[in-house]
């Protein structure tokens, strides 16, 4: 009997050692049973996040501004066996906000996981040159947006259920061209700690903040070879994230794994030096 246990816990993680990364995501379903929305998830880093939470089990929720791509990403994650719903919302239309809330309630009844992921870029040399309306959209997308969305799902929240803000590592240092940008994934960071206070016992909030991964919206540094290289250069681990590897520390704090974790910030820079 002893000698049987002992064979099957030899097999169970030598099956664990060869199973492949997705398929092993497939195996632990911490999410069955849950809901969750991920904003900005038809590509990218959203994407990725709305296929990890799926494949452990949870219904999802995927938007992004344009229907087409919605379409798509409904699609592909079918094609994987997820449990999806598909809501356009632009973050910063309220009324998409509340309808994307509305819809979920509408079918699954309750939410246990937000991940606002979304956010707006602009470059510009200046910030005491930029203009007051672009000051306005990186501030409405990139913070007040999160912020408004939590306020209309509050309601529908489970006790035990889990936000996580998608910052950047540009929090720890803004950098031009897009500093400003850093200045808003700065105030994600502050807002983490405040709402983990506000929003505790029930929800725990916390902040995923990623380093240079190549996806559509850091094209314009992954593209030229020698700034990709330099940032290669700066990580400890010599290459760029992936939007998997984002996914799965995001899908780790969203999880009751990280139960005992609220208000912490967990920067997936591949070692990039990050602190202030
Ligand atoms: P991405 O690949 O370009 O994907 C962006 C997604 O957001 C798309 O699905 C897009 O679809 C949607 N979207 C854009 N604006 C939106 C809006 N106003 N409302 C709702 N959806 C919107 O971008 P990503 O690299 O995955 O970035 C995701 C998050 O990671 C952002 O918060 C970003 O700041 C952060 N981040 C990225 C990096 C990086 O190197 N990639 C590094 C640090 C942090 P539609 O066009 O259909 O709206």
């Amino acid at each position: 009997m002893h000698q049987d246990l002992n064979n099957r816990a030899n097999f169970q993680c030598q099956f664990m050692f060869v199973l492949p990364q997705q398929n092993r995501s497939k195996e632990m379903k911490r999410f069955e049973g849950k809901v969750a929305i991920v904003t900005a998830s038809t590509q990218g880093i959203g994407f990725s996040i709305a296929e990890r939470l799926g494949l452990e089990g949870a219904s999802v929720i995927v938007s992004s501004r344009k229907q087409n791509n919605v379409n798509e990403a409904l699609k592909k994650l079918k094609a994987r066996g997820i449990e999806v719903l598909g809501v356009v919302c632009h973050v910063s239309n309220a009324e998409q906000r509340k309808n994307l809330i509305d819809k979920t309630i509408e079918k699954y009844g309750k939410i246990d996981v937000i991940v606002s992921n979304a956010a707006v870029s602009v470059a510009a040399a200046s910030i005491l040159e930029t203009k007051e309306s672009v000051l306005d959209k990186l501030w409405e997308i990139n913070v007040k947006a999160s912020i408004l969305l939590l306020k209309d799902a509050a309601p529908h929240l489970q006790k035990g259920s889990s936000v996580v803000f998608i910052s950047s590592i540009a929090a720890y240092q803004p950098q031009v061209p897009i500093t400003m940008y850093g200045v808003t994934k700065t105030a994600l960071l502050g807002l983490t700690k405040a709402l983990a206070a506000e929003m505790a016992p029930d929800t725990r909030v916390n902040c995923v903040a990623p380093g240079v991964v190549p996806t559509h919206f850091a094209k314009f540094i992954t593209k030229h070879d020698a700034a990709r290289k330099a940032i290669e250069g700066k990580t400890l681990l010599n290459r760029l994230g992936t939007t998997e590897d984002m996914a799965a520390v995001t899908a780790f704090l969203a999880s009751d794994d990280a139960a005992y974790i609220t208000g912490e910030i967990l920067i997936v820079a591949g070692g990039i030096n990050s602190r202030l």
